[in-house]
């Protein structure tokens, strides 16, 4: 599984790549270097150089608050991450966005699943069970809002509302739902557009609804207040 993924990986591998709110960079000896692709220049930052360094970075935001979701757009900015191998920066990746590189590699490949929102919805159990209970409109705004690119989550959407492929939200606009499209892209986080730059871009696919929109579908339901990423 980690080779398919490293070779999927190699075969983007352009110089340079973006992922999320990473910068990759090729050296000319054949290894990486990770920033924040906000950060210039990367010769002055706080160098690390152990793919499992990735983790601790991704764990706090710049103000030192825990990042609850790690696509949302609060990477904090600062360091440098020296990797030596594939194997390193596939793992560094992993650290920085949990999973996606595997959905990612079954994307391109056309093995990917998605699983509707009202299905994801419907399997809950527990405290849990009252968020099905969500109306269409609810989760019109809910997802809008929650799942923006601005300020809430840089993953492209590609699960639907119900089984009648129902936009899952008709707020967003058309480019949250298109892998072509760079959600981080600076500059105009609130409207991303396609890449236009040099860069190859892998984008953060979303096959499912997580857990945190699902907690927030249970608050809309009781009428509680949604979560502040
Ligand atoms: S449902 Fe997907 S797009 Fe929305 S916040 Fe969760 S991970 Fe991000």
């Amino acid at each position: 599984m980690a080779n398919s993924i490293e070779r999927c990986l190699e075969s983007v591998l352009t110089a340079p790549l973006h992922c999320g709110q990473i910068l990759v960079q090729e050296t000319t000896t054949g290894h990486f270097v990770l920033s924040h692709r906000d950060d210039k220049p990367v010769d002055q930052l706080k160098v690390f150089r152990r793919a499992e360094d990735a983790s601790n970075i991704a764990k706090y935001d710049d103000a030192g608050n825990y990042r609850p979701l790690k696509t949302a757009p609060n990477l904090r900015p600062g360091w440098r991450l020296e990797l030596d191998t594939l194997e390193d920066l596939r793992r560094a990746l992993d650290y920085f966005y949990p999973g996606r590189l595997a959905i990612f590699a079954a994307w391109k490949s056309g093995r990917l699943q998605t699983t509707v929102l009202r299905e994801t919805l419907d399997r809950q159990s527990g405290m849990y069970r009252v968020a099905a209970k969500i109306s269409d409109s609810q989760i019109d705004d809910l997802v809008a809002d929650f799942c923006r690119s601005n300020g809430g989550c840089l993953r492209t959407i590609l699960w639907k509302r119900d089984a009648r492929a129902t936009l899952t939200s008709t707020k967003l606009p058309d480019e949250k739902f298109d892998p072509n499209v760079d959600q981080a892209a600076s500059g105009s986080p609130s409207a991303p557009t396609a890449s236009t730059t040099s860069a190859a871009t892998i984008p953060l696919l979303c096959q499912e609804a997580c857990n945190l929109l699902i907690a927030e579908c249970r608050k809309v339901v009781k009428g509680e207040s949604a979560l502040d990423l």
